[in-house]
């Protein structure tokens, strides 16, 4: 069964595809057989699609005005030249979305309906540079597979949807509840995937665990998980909030804003570009918002870079001890994404404040390459997991799991 993802990002756009049995869902996520994407940042009025298949790896640009053209052109590549895959664009029987915004209402994945789709446009509000990309990838997919074709949206919301109150809900006005103003919490689909592999890692059920999964890329957030559901996440109404991120601030005393207003003619944009583009590891560094190029500027004598790096790691160890207060203990730690994956130092510099606790890392384990693997010792009170965050291949099963209900 051929299954498409479309994940559809405010620069990029990532696709691919999976060719799995019908009947039985594989334990580990296979390799998909085509995957495609599209990044528009390069040169303005230009994109480049890169196209990769088991055998061949192409490159192009093409001129850019619109995201749908050139959607369909790289979805094309499956059926057509020489990283075709399909011989027909029929062959593939679902496609699934990453979808950033389900608001409170979508507690699961569902199959795309004209009531999903107005769903998602109205969450526009709320997310409106991503919402927008998935409702054209939702379009572009209908116009080239038809409408009866199996579409599923997977909420990044969606694993927080179902947070007790006290989290939920921010201690500002009661109105705001009605306003839609509420801690949605997002990068659920990699809190949920990391959170049941590490239950299969261990051999246990996910539901007797009390996990913190820890999803460190560009953007960053935690997630207390009980039960299998998440109870308190560090990012909020935007995924502005919470832990020190690449580019954006994390949490600031709100404060600071009405005092950049008031003293320093700030406006809404202006802050928004401020707290979301240009704040974080790259604000405080001046360097990058890339962690392998802070550690560089670290290593040849850069001082701001060091301060970014002893703040970032201060709002980890902060934030994780947040989390394990909302669990009231703590079984399973993980780490996921680009500087979850990758770094040791971070890791351990985040393990080192709960030593207290007897958790134990393994420091040969946690500094090789460990990669779905157990890098405490086999003493320590919490485990800690290094897991491959596997975005695509969790909506890939959701949709598995929907075509078997229609
Ligand atoms: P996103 O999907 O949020 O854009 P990723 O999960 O791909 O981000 O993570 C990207 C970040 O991962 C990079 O900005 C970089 O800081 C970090 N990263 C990648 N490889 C390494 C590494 N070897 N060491 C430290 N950090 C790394």
């Amino acid at each position: 069964m051929k299954i498409l993802i479309l994940n559809a990002g405010s620069s990029s756009q990532k696709s691919c595809l999976y060719d799995i049995s019908r009947d039985v869902l594989p334990d580990d996520p296979p390799e998909p057989i085509w995957e495609g994407m599209i990044d528009w940042t390069h040169q303005a009025g230009i994109a480049e699609i890169q196209v990769k298949t088991v055998a061949q790896e192409v490159t192009k640009t093409v001129p850019y005005t619109d995201r749908p053209p050139v959607v369909e052109q790289m979805l094309a590549t499956m059926w057509q030249g020489e990283t075709q895959v399909l011989s027909t664009p029929s062959e593939i029987e679902a496609v699934g979305h990453r979808v950033v915004h389900g608001g409170r209402k979508y507690h699961d994945s569902i199959r795309i309906t004209s009531e999903v789709k107005a769903a998602i446009a109205q969450l526009s509000e709320l997310a409106p540079v991503h919402n927008a990309a998935n409702l054209e990838g939702i379009e572009a997919a209908e116009a080239i597979l038809g409408e009866q074709v199996l579409q599923v949206a997977v909420f990044d919301t969606a694993f927080h949807a179902q947070m007790p109150d006290a989290a939920a809900i921010y201690p500002g006005a009661y109105d705001w509840i009605e306003k839609g103003i509420y801690r949605y919490g997002f990068h659920g689909t990699s809190h949920q995937y990391c959170a049941e592999r590490a239950a299969s890692l261990l051999g246990q059920d996910l539901q007797d665990l009390r996990l913190i999964t820890c999803h460190l890329g560009n953007g960053a957030s935690l997630a207390a998980i009980r039960n299998g559901r998440s109870i308190d996440t560090t990012m909020g109404f935007t995924p502005l909030d919470g832990l020190m991120m690449g580019t954006r601030s994390g949490a600031v005393d709100p404060s600071i804003l009405i005092h950049l207003m008031r003293h320093e003619g700030y406006d809404a944009d202006k802050l928004d570009h401020l707290l979301n583009k240009q704040a974080g590891l790259l604000g405080i560094s001046g360097v990058s918002n890339d962690m392998r190029q802070i550690m560089k500027a670290i290593d040849a004598g850069n001082n701001r870079a060091k301060l970014a790096i002893d703040i970032y790691i201060h709002r980890l160890r902060a934030y994780i001890g947040s989390m394990l207060a909302s669990l009231g203990g703590l079984d399973g730690l993980i780490f996921t994404a680009g500087v979850g994956e990758n770094s040791p130092l971070i890791r351990a510099a985040a393990c080192e404040a709960f030593a207290f606790l007897g958790l134990k890392l393994d420091e040969e384990k946690n500094a090789g390459r460990p990669r779905d693997q157990l890098i405490s010792t086999p003493d320590s009170t919490v485990k800690v997991l290094v897991i491959h965050t596997q975005e695509d291949w969790t909506i890939a099963r959701d949709c598995w799991k929907l075509s078997r209900l229609h």
